[in-house]
């Protein structure tokens, strides 16, 4: 490969705060709001020219899965609109109400704004770099939350890392979500999971799914939203994807935009409710399931998820969903089946650890990139768990600042005090006592 050699440059800092965010999904969104009602001067840079990542760019369905108490619970109180099934999304309402609660808590928030590089005093995040239309800055923190869903500054920050599965590196696939309208919502199918089928006149649903859509998609996940006539599809597929390279993401943006069309002719012909159904919407982004996977002071496994382990250094409660790996190859689900087999009704914690980068000081980890395996990972990446981990992470951070900014040297029963104060219910009695 050939280089270019670019000059040295003076970068202006353009703001200097105690916790900087990076990443405005569910988990940058919640550790922000949080970081800053503890206390901390905070700012949320986030690449979109919205925040909720994969919940409102992502233009995703529903939160799965669940936690009880804490933000989450908050997110859902301030967006939901139907009652009775609050977990469904309209990506519109939601977008607005998160900007509203940050606007609210007085986080300072930069859009459109990529952060490419972190600022490092030896082993400590300082700051980052940023690019976006205002050129290239420099942001200054005492503590750096990575809400980047990839783990882009822990990556530059050099927190040592593998990628996807562990023994052949492969990553679960990608997909762009898409709504359609037009469905005669009382009459339509919609098979919420790999597992669920129906018998249509044509056949086995699922298995004319993968007659008649072209590899790698050919399966049928849809989803019920708020609005008349309106569903949302989980169905275009792209394997052998690395999220983290350009290159390969928009090979996929080409491969599921490609599936599209395909998609909607089988819905219409094979699936009772969606005859005259057509493409409202779809993501902005290729959503990106699973990247990186870093080594944090504790790494969560299945089998602290299968046997709901309940750790004294607890930062999230009440976690629960299942394993959710899509088959790497094709469609539907990974050859270990574990997710049709989820044996666990028990809810898990996350500890503190999790959260915890090894080898790099005032950087914490928030979301889908929190220390854990390939099978954890699959379990704790759904929105409300990682909302949770936020919400940890952000309340850690505050309070970090307050402890010469080292979040490894903060005592966790003060992050349990105030998380339990906040709603978090606490399960277990804290490691050492809060004062
Ligand atoms: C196709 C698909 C379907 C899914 N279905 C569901 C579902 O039905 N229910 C559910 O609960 N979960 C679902 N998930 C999982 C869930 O959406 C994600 O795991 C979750 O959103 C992760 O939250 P996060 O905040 O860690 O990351 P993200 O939601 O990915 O947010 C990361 C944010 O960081 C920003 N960012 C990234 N890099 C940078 C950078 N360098 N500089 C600045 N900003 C940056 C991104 O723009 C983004 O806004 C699905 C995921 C995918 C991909």
């Amino acid at each position: 490969m050939k280089f270019y050699q670019e000059p040295a440059k003076k970068t202006p800092i353009a703001a200097e705060v105690d916790v900087l965010v990076v990443g405005g999904g569910p988990a940058g969104f919640s550790a922000a709001v949080n970081a800053s009602r503890s206390g901390a001067k905070t700012m949320l840079i986030e690449l979109a020219g919205q925040v909720g990542g994969m919940a409102t760019t992502g233009l995703m369905s529903h939160w799965t899965g669940s936690t009880q108490g804490g933000f989450y619970e908050e997110i859902l109180d301030r967006s939901h609109e139907d009652p009775k099934h609050r977990q469904i999304i309209n990506p519109e309402i939601l977008k607005f109400e998160m900007l509203k609660m940050l606007n609210e808590e007085n986080v300072e928030l930069r859009l459109y704004t990529m952060v490419v590089d972190v600022i490092m005093e030896g082993n400590k995040t300082v700051g980052v770099i940023t690019e976006s239309k205002s050129g290239r800055e420099a942001f200054m923190a005492e503590v750096v939350i990575d809400g980047s869903g990839d783990g882009d500054i822990a990556a530059k920050a050099g927190v040592p890392y593998y990628k996807g599965r562990e023994d052949d590196g492969k990553m679960q696939p990608v997909t762009i979500m898409f709504k359609v309208a037009g469905v005669d919502t009382e009459r339509a199918l919609l098979p919420g999971s790999f597992e669920t089928t129906f018998d249509v006149p044509g056949g086995d649903l699922q298995t004319l799914a993968k007659e008649h859509i072209p590899h790698p998609a050919g399966h049928v996940l849809l989803y019920r939203t708020t609005l008349p006539g309106v569903i949302t599809c989980n169905m275009t597929n792209s394997v052998d994807i690395d999220g983290t390279s350009a290159e390969d993401l928009t090979k996929a943006e080409y491969v599921c935009r490609s599936q599209i069309p395909h998609i909607v002719s089988f819905l219409r012909k094979y699936v009772p409710g969606f005859e005259e159904c057509y493409v409202i919407a779809s993501a902005a982004n290729v959503g990106v399931r699973e990247t990186r996977h870093f080594h944090g002071e504790y790494m969560l496994t299945e089998e602290d998820i299968l046997s709901a382990r309940k750790f004294d250094d607890w930062v999230v409660t009440k976690a629960h969903f299942n394993f959710d790996v899509h088959s790497l190859t094709g469609p539907g689900l990974d050859e270990t089946g574990m997710q049709k087999e989820f044996p666990q009704d028990n809810s898990y914690t996350i500890p503190y650890g999790c959260l915890l980068p090894q080898k790099v000081e005032g950087l914490l980890l928030a979301g889908r990139n929190i220390s854990g395996t390939h099978m954890a990972h699959s379990n704790f990446r759904v929105m409300p768990i990682c909302a949770n981990i936020g919400q940890a992470a952000g309340v850690a951070a505050a309070l970090a600042v307050k402890h010469n900014g080292l979040p490894r040297r903060l005592d966790v029963g003060h992050i349990q005090a105030v998380l339990k104060k906040q709603g978090v219910d606490g399960l277990q009695p804290a490691a050492s006592s809060p004062n």
